[in-house]
């Protein structure tokens, strides 16, 4: 389901714009949509008044939390049941500064990144943008009205850009009635032509979401193994373009880089990402790599990869030293997938972040 259908099917029931409005923002705020200031049998149109509980119901089913997987650091894997049974992985961030949701925007995933478990299975179905909105709505449902939920971020299961409209419409709808700031809506892509020319398209009433980039080597040969069925995009062009973006948006753009022992960790790569980066608007996020019993791949030494991220300061390139949330869950960087639904999976458990610090 799109959100757009539930726009239609809310204005064939008589709602105008601030009826509108006002159900999608308590949809997505996870808010009862009986509160507010307004009764609602004095507010609604009589139709729309009588439906409701029916597209409540069909709001609520889109998105379940089957599991709930709480991680040391204080991060949550969830697993999510859509509503024909197929699966996605929805992660909470450890609680921080700003409490942030990782979510997916697709069933699997086409790209085939030779080192992420979501890749594997290739792409099983796309997501509608009501199903991408929910896991935000389940999120803020499991932090409770204490915690807020302040950023979004597209880096679940999934390739955005595969998946552009139903990305942009959830973007849109998180942004306004959402009530996420623009800027803590970070779209994440391999980079496909298509996330740049549509970006570049938005008008002043649109939500224009930050950009994070996976870079992952400097090479394009290499680039082209580790991302088999990316779009072929030389680091050089990736980077121009997300230049123009960044210059455009005023967000820095985040390049990600999952750091792979052996592979990606070189002095080579050091010297090709500060030819690549340095005086770009750029951030760049390192990410040693997340193992899993599937794949060969091992993360560097850790004084390796604070090595590679004191080069990068030393050249010029802003560069932040990140460890993935949740790793002892599976709920890192890579590590997410399309699981089996657990058996007697009906009742969600629910789960509560660990206070800060
Ligand atoms: S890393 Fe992202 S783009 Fe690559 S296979 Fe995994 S989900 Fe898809």
């Amino acid at each position: 389901m799109q959100v757009s259908d539930i726009r239609q099917r809310l204005r064939a029931l008589g709602a105008l714009p601030l009826h509108e409005e006002r159900v999608l923002r308590r949809w997505a705020l996870a808010q009862p949509q009986e509160g507010g200031r307004q009764r609602l049998d004095a507010f609604l149109p009589k139709p729309l008044l009588q439906a409701l509980p029916g597209i409540v119901a069909e709001l609520d089913g889109l998105a379940r939390v089957a599991s709930a997987h709480p991680a040391a650091d204080g991060s949550a894997r969830l697993l999510v049941a859509l509503a024909d049974g197929q699966t996605v992985e929805t992660v909470l961030l450890p609680p921080d500064r700003a409490q942030a949701v990782c979510i997916s925007s697709q069933v699997g995933c086409a790209v085939g990144c030779v080192f992420c478990m979501t890749g594997q299975g290739g792409l099983l179905r796309q997501m509608g943008s009501a199903e991408i909105v929910a896991q935000v709505v389940l999120a803020r449902q499991q932090l409770g009205p204490a915690r807020a939920l302040r950023k979004v971020v597209f880096m679940g299961m999934g390739e955005p850009a595969h998946n552009l409209d139903a990305v942009l419409e959830a973007i849109q709808l998180l942004g306004t009635a959402g009530g996420i700031a623009h800027k803590q809506l970070v779209l994440s892509t391999v980079g496909d032509p298509r996330v740049f020319e549509r970006l570049a398209a938005l008008g002043t009433g649109d939500v224009k979401p930050a950009l994070a980039l996976s870079l992952h080597t400097s090479k394009a040969g290499l680039r082209d193994e580790l991302l088999p069925r990316a779009p072929r995009f030389a680091p050089q062009d990736l980077v121009d373009a997300g230049e123009v973006y960044a210059r455009a948006s005023g967000y820095p753009i985040q390049y990600q880089w999952a750091l792979i022992d052996g592979v990606n960790d070189g002095d080579d790569e050091v010297d090709g990402i500060a030819r690549l980066l340095a005086g770009r608007y750029a951030l760049m996020n390192l990410i040693p790599y997340n193992a899993v019993a599937e794949l060969p791949y091992r993360r560097p030494a850790a004084e390796r990869a604070a090595e590679m991220a004191r080069a990068l300061h030393r050249r010029g390139v802003l560069t932040k030293l990140r460890q993935s949330a949740g790793q002892d869950v599976e709920a890192g960087c890579g590590q997410l997938r399309a699981r089996q639904l657990p058996v007697g999976a009906a009742q969600p458990l629910h789960w509560r972040p660990v206070a800060p610090g």
